[in-house]
């Protein structure tokens, strides 16, 4: 079982909305009222502090008994995520009037695709704008806590889940490797490359205007930076998702079950590349292409594991001995193969994934969650 959060886009009315901000202003001031009578008994444990604040608290607010209960699960939730060995208590005034609102599984329910939600003027319910990881999530996994809130004048609902593990059965653990690569986006164990020639000249282009405005610098010159950057963005994250699906298809028609990449922490080092690459590089969204594919990967029922990236670009896939590499090729003086140097790392990697995932399943599994939230 692990848990993923996902941030559900609520459309609301004008009504609604303010609705929803009488709620929030209503249970900061309450969390805040507890955080005071904590301070007050120096009292920071959930039970003792229900049992102290619970009816002094509802005796001046107007939410519900469960609200009140989801407010102090709030402070205490607060305090918790403080390092108390250093800081004793919470800072008066925590909670601000535009803080998350803590609601649990009896201030909210689905109804018919939408969410009905608690308020001071009792339930309403609201339409959820799904994208395909919010669908998947809602399909495969228990809701659990969650918090409401207000960004970019827009309402979330950042919802927990509990998502099975997929069962892995021992003869189907093929795994997929995936190169995430210096020629070409991303190349695949099973031997395809996406993400080649065509792209990589429109991202030359785009570097290549990026640097003529940063240099020219004028006022009109950093709007139309902005400008060209934001499209080059979203160019970027379509490609990604373009590739990501196409990713996890072939997965699936490949019978494998294991999707694996590296653990990418530190690929701009590991690259040791001319000064040119190296801008490539970093103009491309590496974490969310990842994020991407795990979330695909799982929406799918497939495994998402990460392996270490040292030496999987010089080792030799087929004889594991130190190669060389000429331009795009890979070169084993060893064994004599010669093979794309992107698809000769997807080897490598899932090699590595495949024997770590065997021997001990002690793969690093970076956290995508704070990502995916
Ligand atoms: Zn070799």
């Amino acid at each position: 079982m692990q848990k993923r959060t996902a941030s559900i886009k609520l459309v609301t009315t004008t009504q609604q909305s303010a609705l929803l901000s009488a709620v929030q202003r209503e249970s900061a001031r309450v969390c805040n009222t507890i955080v005071l009578l904590a301070h007050k008994n120096n009292c920071w444990n959930h039970v003792k502090l229900h049992r102290l604040a619970y009816y002094p608290i509802r005796a001046t607010t107007t939410l519900g008994s469960q609200m009140v209960c989801n407010s102090l699960k709030a402070v205490c939730n607060a305090f918790k995520s403080l390092n108390y060995k250093k800081t004793k208590e919470l800072p008066i005034n925590t909670f601000k009037p535009s803080s998350s609102v803590h609601y649990d599984k009896k201030t909210y329910s689905f109804k018919d695709g939408a969410l009905s939600l608690y308020t001071l003027s009792g339930r309403i319910v609201l339409p959820m704008a799904l994208g395909k990881p919010q669908k998947e999530y809602l399909r495969i996994g228990t809701p659990k806590e969650a918090q409401l809130v207000y960004r970019n004048k827009k309402w979330f609902f950042n919802l927990v889940f509990d998502i099975p593990d997929v069962p892995l059965s021992k003869l189907s653990g093929k795994v997929l490797g995936v190169d995430l690569g210096e020629n070409v986006v991303a190349a695949t164990s099973s031997g395809k490359l996406y993400g080649g020639r065509q792209l990589r000249h429109k991202r030359d282009c785009a570097v290549a205007q990026r640097r003529r405005l940063q240099r020219k610098g004028t006022k009109s010159s950093k709007r139309k930076l902005k400008t060209t950057s934001d499209k080059e963005a979203r160019h970027i994250k379509h490609t990604n998702h373009l590739i990501s699906k196409a990713i996890v298809h072939e997965a699936l028609d490949s019978e494998c079950h294991v999707i694996a990449l590296e653990n990418l922490t530190n690929i701009r080092d590991r690259i040791k590349a001319t000064k040119r690459v190296r801008y490539r590089l970093h103009g491309w969204a590496w974490a969310q292409l990842q994020r991407f594919i795990v979330y695909k990967a799982q929406a799918a029922g497939l495994k998402v594991v990460f392996v270490n990236p040292a030496y999987t670009s010089k080792t030799c896939a087929e004889c594991k001995q130190l190669g060389i590499r000429v331009k795009h090729r890979f070169v084993c003086k060893v064994c004599g193969i010669q093979r794309h140097s992107d698809l000769n790392a997807s080897l490598n990697i899932s090699r590595i994934a495949a024997s770590a995932d065997a021997a001990t399943g002690a793969v690093n599994h970076p956290n995508m969650e704070a990502a995916l939230a």
